[in-house]
């Protein structure tokens, strides 16, 4: 290798004491996890070394690799080091002094050794040589409050001399621990949860219910897509996206108002373990915490699973967070800004929930959708590679309305030329001027004033096999989604999604 990153890697403090049987295994899974996470960002994977040194892991690289490596489960922290070998003491000190003199010019430091294998030193011996080999350069020892640290990790006739390092999140590498599906709105609660079971070494999934909103829907994806390629290195989720739509019809049309919202959850935890059970899952993960909406009082999320009576295990861990702690992990995974723009779906229920539905009623009313209709909407999934699909590929293929604009949208206004000269979308061509029959395999996006004339037309599109789409209810609401997509963030709770 030529220039080269060396990394010295501390794992989690879980590791190092698993039995000498089960140990190897959590180590081999780490080493294969660190590995890709080289690979993520650049096409192929650098030239790289991985060795187990002690209870550590040595990695070297020709790519520096600092954050990635930090992100890993099983990894407590990352340090760049500088290696150096020696005979004894004072060969020990005079290298790592003549490193580390400049560094401390000028500054209060302090050396901060760990020592490990037979020597006749101990790691005092060694900070207090180093200590008086530097003074001289610096402005003093100062052990509570320095300027710069010094750490040494000597390991048998190998000395490391960090030169910078981060702390890892600790957990279990991914894949040590079974698999599970998410049950993934993209909103801030379902990513964390997810976030926190893949630290324990479990293979998450996603399984995204489409509501209707199809921009709710893609930036559910967005946050998958995140979460995937910023943290779960070692594991290439599946995305099962279920079309609920025709569900939500049937809950409006035959569910009493005050019991939609908890009917609904019975129904995503049946899918859901349908869904896992097919494809052999240890457990569902949600985002729910106690009392965090009226249809998560603790009487309700018993109630609903209880009616459910799904077999499987369902794990909500983040039962026990306050929603700012939730926002807080959020931001540190960085799902928090894509969240925040998932929104709630429409308003299937009112704001007065049923807090303490009895499990008699709530069966009644979850008995009202019929078996073949949940049949159909679990049969007809798509099962979808996060890292590899395209993000279009998420909406029900046989959609024609949606409500965000795709990146690489032809978008076409189909109004009087006078009214799109006085205002269209930003880049937006004027049907009259456009050759429609040279746009095949292209993303259509026509808009109107209301959005019914460019739903007809955009169904004739799709019916002639052109991958058309209507903007919803027009100029106006494209006007909104204009000022709404261009805020890059949304402060929370300024913009706290309405709790009932
Ligand atoms: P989140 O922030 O995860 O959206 P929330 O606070 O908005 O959660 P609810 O909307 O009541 O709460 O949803 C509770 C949980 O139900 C979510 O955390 C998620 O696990 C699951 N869930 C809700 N909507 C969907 C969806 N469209 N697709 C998949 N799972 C969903
Ligand atoms: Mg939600």
């Amino acid at each position: 290798m030529g220039d080269t990153f060396k990394y010295l890697i501390t794992v989690s403090s879980e590791m190092p004491i698993k039995s000498w049987r089960s140990r190897p295994r959590f180590y081999r899974t780490l080493i294969s996890n660190l590995s890709k996470a080289l690979e993520r960002g650049g096409l192929s994977k650098p030239k790289h070394s991985i060795r187990i040194i002690g209870a550590k892991i040595v990695l070297e690289s020709e790519v520096d690799a600092l954050e990635d490596l930090s992100r890993v489960f099983g990894v407590a922290r990352v340090a760049e080091v500088e290696v150096i070998d020696f005979s004894d003491l004072k060969e020990l000190i005079g290298k790592v002094g003549e490193l580390t003199a400049k560094l401390v010019t000028n500054k209060k430091f302090a050396v901060r050794v760990k020592r490990s294998g037979v020597h006749n030193f101990t790691s005092i011996d060694v900070a207090k040589e180093l200590g008086a080999y530097l003074k001289p350069y610096s402005v003093g020892v100062d052990l509570e409050n320095p300027d710069v640290e010094v750490v040494l990790e000597v390991r048998g006739s190998r000395a490391y001399l960090h030169r910078r390092s981060v702390k890892g999140f600790g957990g279990l590498p991914i894949g040590t621990e079974g698999c599970a599906l998410s049950l993934f709105s993209g909103g801030i609660d379902s990513p964390v949860a997810a976030w926190l079971t893949a630290k324990r070494g479990v293979k998450v999934d996603y399984l995204h219910f489409f509501m209707g909103s199809p921009k709710s829907t893609r930036l559910a994806y967005t946050a998958a897509r995140t979460l995937t390629s910023m943290w779960f290195y070692g594991h290439r989720p599946k995305l099962y996206v279920v079309d609920l739509t025709g569900i939500l019809n049937q809950v409006r049309e035959k569910v009493v108002w005050e019991f939609r919202q908890i009917v609904l959850r019975t129904l995503m935890y049946l899918i859901g373990a349908e869904v896992a059970s097919r494809n052999s899952y240890n457990a569902l993960i949600t985002g729910e915490s106690i009392g965090q909406t009226s249809s998560q009082t603790l009487a309700n999320l018993s109630t609903a699973q209880a009616v459910a009576n799904v077999q499987i295990p369902i794990l909500r861990p983040l039962i026990g967070f306050d929603k700012e702690e939730v926002v807080n992990l959020a931001r540190t995974i960085g799902t928090y800004e894509v969240s925040c723009r998932v929104g709630e779906p429409c308003a299937i229920a009112p704001s007065r929930v049923r807090t303490k539905a009895s499990r008699e009623e709530l069966r009644m009313e979850v008995d009202k959708i019929p078996r073949e209709i949940m049949v159909r909407t679990i049969d007809s999934l798509k099962i979808l590679d996060v890292l590899a699909s395209s993000p279009n590929e998420v909406l029900p293929d046989n959609l024609v309305i949606i409500d965000f604009m795709p990146e690489d949208a032809v978008v076409i206004d189909l109004r009087d030329k006078e009214e799109y000269l006085e205002w269209h979308y930003p880049g937006a061509l004027h049907y009259e001027d456009v050759d429609v029959e040279s746009m095949k395999g292209r993303t259509i996006v026509l808009y109107c004033w209301r959005g019914s004339k460019s739903y007809v037309e955009a169904s004739k599109l799709r019916a002639r096999g052109f991958k058309a789409y209507s903007f919803a209810e027009g100029v106006d609401a494209l006007k909104n989604y204009l000022e709404v997509g261009a805020r890059t963030s949304c402060g929370y709770p300024a913009n706290q999604r309405s709790l009932p």
